[in-house]
């Protein structure tokens, strides 16, 4: 880092993007990371990291750019005058929107060749102007939106416009991912790379990481605390096929609690203050006052960080569907109304911080009892400790007879690790699922005539990054659940060929089928027989969805069990 008061040029950040795109060496693009970190000045260091990890803000922070893929079309047609058939072509020979976008600029460019160079894009002046777009709220925002952005672009070049367009739609797609840039910040600040994990796990934003290294040093990073109404990214779950499993993965003893149904909660307290967070981090508070109410009047402390689950339920206190609780969050009518039309009720099962002190090194047994002090009369998800395979799988069938989904074994001794999906929380439910993405859909027949209907549902290939489809279903969702995703497919169109439209992944789907089947149809080589949604995972984020891997993995599974049956 220097303290040169030149501003670096956009310029620079997109070339280095472009470098570590053609490479696949881990250590090339660390040190090439490293190198542009090391050079850039201390206001510019922590824009620098976001924009290049394709963040653009805090990840803990709900801001969000909000331009739909239509807007950025519009744009650069404006710009490049390119037509329709035009951008089509160049995506189709890209496969990128990036790429797409700057060869359309090459083209444009090579016609224009007289046109006065305008001033070239400082990186702080990109970065202040995404956070200037994610401000504008309320009426005639799309307009002043397309206004910034035509301003930017209009003095990008091709090579900037692709990574501008890359930012906007928040897909890098260079392999620059957060574990790389924890690397390379490690590299260049010579902090200890487990420092530098840590902290990123509590601030939940690399870029204040970044700046924190540089100017305090590893000291002050070991010591860093939770902020207050920054969510932590939760702990994660693998799936096991029973409880028998479970057992043996943690060593003969776990402690089990019923698998609910819900939405995972972070709740955080602060100086009188609750605020809720939802498990992709963004704020949900004011879709649960009864909660924020119940929380304030129990829990025990000035400050703290509980983590639990809240499901819908029934008049007489029975666990609901995930359909009804969405509807809190859907918010179509007023808060108020909702709240007597679907009860809900908050099971908490873990705590990651009380008054000053993190606890997420402390075993998980004696989190749960601190957490047990401090809840006062809220519930704890029932739990049972056992190394006894009989009481376990009862267990188990006490929780799918009281309406849940199956259960959690937690390891006793475990850490809390924020972010990991490992092996000490194990996940047990009664039917396979699959995490899938809608990559694209087909307009229906008959009664779904009006309705983007027909989904075609895709795993990541972890080898190569892409995501291939492995099925398509009009099967599972309620009329209201066909509206709305029509509504959000058609904002995320990124083309439409005769009845189908592609989309950008966005949309993860919980998926169960009778049967995985080997299929040359599509390139994945595996296709689900008679797939059915279970449900919307907006809680999820394309990130997590499963992998051709797991695919393969349970297609062989299948004959294992089929085998043992005859
Ligand atoms: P999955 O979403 O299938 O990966 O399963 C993990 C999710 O299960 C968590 O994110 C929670 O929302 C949910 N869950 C339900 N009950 C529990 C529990 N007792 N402990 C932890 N997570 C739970």
């Amino acid at each position: 880092m220097t303290n040169d008061l030149s501003e670096k040029l956009y310029k620079d950040l997109a070339e280095l993007c472009e470098e570590i795109e053609s490479t696949t060496k881990r250590l090339v693009i660390v040190d090439l990371i490293a190198q542009f970190l090391s050079k850039v000045a201390s206001e510019e260091i922590a824009p620098s990291v976001r924009m290049i990890v394709g963040k653009t803000f805090p990840e803990w922070s709900p801001k969000t750019l909000d331009i739909s893929w239509r807007t950025i079309q519009k744009i650069l047609k404006d710009i490049t005058r390119a037509s329709d058939e035009e951008m089509l072509q160049a995506f189709s020979e890209k496969g990128d929107l990036g790429d797409m976008a700057r060869l359309l600029m090459l083209r444009k460019d090579l016609s224009k060749q007289t046109m006065l160079l305008p001033k070239p894009l400082t990186i702080l002046e990109v970065y202040n102007s995404y956070q200037n777009i994610s401000e504008i709220k309320g009426g005639g925002s799309k307009k002043k939106k397309e206004n910034i952005l035509l301003s930017l672009l209009s003095r990008a070049n091709p090579l900037e416009t692709k990574y501008i367009i890359k930012n906007l739609i928040g897909e890098m797609r260079h392999g620059a991912s957060l574990g790389l840039m924890e690397e390379a910040i490690a590299k260049a600040t010579e902090v200890p790379l487990e420092i530098i994990k840590r902290a990123h796990m509590l601030i939940g934003d690399l870029g204040e990481v970044v700046e924190k290294a540089f100017l305090k040093g590893p000291q002050n990073l070991k010591d860093v605390k939770p902020i207050p109404f920054h969510p932590i990214r939760p702990m994660l779950a693998q799936s096991v096929e029973n409880v028998g499993e479970a057992l043996k993965v943690h060593g003969g003893e776990t402690s089990l609690e019923y698998k609910m149904d819900g939405a995972r909660v972070q709740i955080h307290i602060h100086s009188g203050e609750v605020r809720i967070f939802s498990r992709r981090l963004t704020e949900v508070t004011t879709s649960l006052p009864d909660i924020v109410q119940q929380v304030g009047n129990n829990i025990r402390c000035k400050e703290a960080i509980i983590e639990g689950e809240v499901i819908a339920v029934s008049n007489d206190a029975r666990p609901l569907s995930f359909q009804n609780l969405m509807k809190r969050f859907r918010r179509i009518k007023r808060i108020e109304e909702i709240i007597n039309e679907i009860p809900v009720k908050l099971y908490l099962f873990d705590i990651i911080y009380l008054d000053g002190k993190l606890l997420i090194d402390q075993p998980y047994h004696e989190r749960r009892g601190i957490l047990s002090e401090v809840s006062g009369e809220i519930e704890l998800v029932p739990q049972l400790v056992t190394s006894d395979l009989e009481r376990a799988q009862k267990f188990f069938k006490d929780s799918r007879k009281k309406g849940h989904e199956g259960l959690m074994a937690k390891k006793v001794e475990s850490k809390y690790t924020p972010g990991r999906r490992g092996k000490k929380w194990l996940k047990i439910k009664e039917t396979e699922s699959l995490d899938l993405v809608i990559v694209g859909a087909d307009w229906g027949y008959g009664r779904r005539v009006k309705w983007l209907s027909d989904y075609y549902l895709a795993a990541r290939n972890e080898q190569s990054g892409e995501l291939q489809i492995i099925g398509k279903t009009f099967k599972g969702f309620t009329d209201e659940e066909f509206e709305d995703t029509t509504q959000r497919l058609k904002q995320l169109k990124t083309r439409e060929e005769g009845r189908t439209v592609r989309a950008k992944p966005e949309i993860v789907v919980e998926t169960v089928f009778d049967e995985i089947q080997k299929s040359p149809k599509y390139k994945a080589g595996y296709a689900l027989r008679f797939a059915r949604i279970k449900r919307i995972r907006d809680d999820k984020d394309v990130e997590e969805i499963d992998s051709i891997e797991k695919v393969k993995q349970l297609y062989e599974k299948q004959f294992k069990t089929k085998a043992k049956s005859i």
